[in-house]
């Protein structure tokens, strides 16, 4: 079978318009996520001022709620609040994108929003600096095959089986390159600290990694590096999967596997602090796993490189264990560990939240978290985005 996807730029958003001057006034995309968890939004402000010199130049604003899931058409306003902002990558110049968390009229956060909740925990265990490397994984499709066959899926049928298309190189196992070098250039030009991307062992399927980075700013990074990735996708014709196993059989699923660290782990002997936390991470197993994503069942079956989601372990260098002590740490006695069990589809502020609330502090801060997640989870009816 013949695979005939042809990935071009389809001239969305045509950046010429970029050299035009904007008379000493800048654009401002707020960016927020919307009612289904995955539904990035965004729309646009002129703010009258020639350049944004910090936070507090960015004035609140609000939206539609009752066209996001959050909110009745009678009481519609939800109430968009800046939280960080970076150079807008599309538009250039003085322009930018304000990551903004949602909150209802009565001042409680709308569903979608862990990201006050998470900052509480982060700032209870700063003495502890956690350190966080997120690794998103993705699947692409073009638009008009999304979401029945991934990039390198031939039509009515499969590609070859699983082998070559991991940090492939060439026309028949790597698809979607494109978007990977412009969404990792996206990154880099907004300060996101963008440490890496590979393609994957799954056709079509890519990787970045956002880290190391502390506290909030990781779940802030991975939201905005998400946006990014759908503003460039959306560029060249494509759309993005975030679920966790897109193909049900023997064909990888997503992750978002979350690499850890405090002052305790990486200083000398830091190890025996890391067992000590895995140990913690047994204790509240299912309570982690409430929290890492939805579907993550489907994806966590003991096979394709997963553990089982009924059974907690760890080992060494080991891919099919729920936690994983790299090489280099049990090498050095110190270091970090990565807890492979997070979804593709997970949020970054619930799950540091959570990693850290279990390791580091007494596992009781997250419990308004973790039920206000999990009742989330069950109310969403699936959809596709
Ligand atoms: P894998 O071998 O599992 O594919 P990756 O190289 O994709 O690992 O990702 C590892 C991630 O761990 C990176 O985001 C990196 O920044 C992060 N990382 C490295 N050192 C630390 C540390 N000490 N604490 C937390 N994260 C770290
Ligand atoms: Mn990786
Ligand atoms: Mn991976
Ligand atoms: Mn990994």
């Amino acid at each position: 079978m013949k695979v005939t996807d042809k990935v071009s730029s389809v001239g969305r958003g045509d950046y010429q318009f970029n050299k035009l001057p904007q008379n000493n006034k800048i654009i401002a995309e707020y960016v927020w996520i919307g009612g289904r968890g995955l539904d990035i939004r965004s729309k646009s402000r002129t703010l009258d001022i020639p350049k944004i010199k910090s936070l507090s130049d960015i004035p609140e604003w609000n939206y539609d709620g009752s066209s996001t899931f959050q909110a009745s058409g009678h009481d519609s306003e939800i109430l968009l609040k800046p939280r960080v902002f970076y150079p807008d990558p599309f538009r250039l110049g003085n322009n930018i994108l304000v990551l903004c968390d949602t909150w209802k009229p009565d001042g409680t956060p709308t569903n979608t929003n862990f990201r006050s909740e998470c900052l509480k925990v982060m700032n209870k265990a700063a003495h502890e600096e956690p350190w966080f490397g997120f690794e998103q994984e993705y699947v692409l499709y073009r638009n008009d095959t999304y979401p029945h066959r991934p990039l390198g899926f031939p039509e009515g049928g499969y590609p070859a089986p699983q082998g070559p298309y991991y940090c492939s190189v060439g026309g028949g196992c790597a698809f979607g390159r494109q978007i990977m070098e412009a969404h990792y250039r996206c990154c880099l030009y907004t300060g996101i600290s963008i440490s890496g991307t590979n393609s994957e062992v799954f056709p079509g399927q890519w990787e970045f990694q956002i880290g190391p980075v502390t506290g909030i700013h990781l779940g802030d990074q991975v939201w905005m590096a998400r946006y990014l990735l759908l503003r460039v996708a959306e560029h060249y014709g494509t759309s993005v999967n975030w679920e966790c196993k897109p193909v049900i059989g023997e064909w990888n699923g997503s992750g978002c596997h979350a690499n850890f660290s405090t002052n305790s782990t990486r200083r000398e002997g830091g190890i025996q602090t890391i067992y000590n936390y895995i140990e913690k991470l047994r204790e509240k197993h299912m309570y982690c796993i409430d929290g890492y994503g939805k579907d993550n069942a489907k994806r966590l079956s003991g096979t394709c490189e997963t553990s089982n989601i009924n059974t907690f372990s760890f080992g060494v260098a080991d891919r099919g264990a729920s936690i994983r002590i790299p090489r280099v740490t049990a090498n050095d006695g110190k270091g970090y560990f990565e807890d492979r069990r997070p979804a593709s589809n997970s949020d970054p502020y619930v799950v540091s939240a959570l990693l850290t609330d279990v390791t580091v502090l007494d596992g009781n801060s997250t419990e308004e978290l973790h039920d206000r997640y999990v009742s989330f989870l069950t109310s969403i009816r699936p959809i596709i985005i």
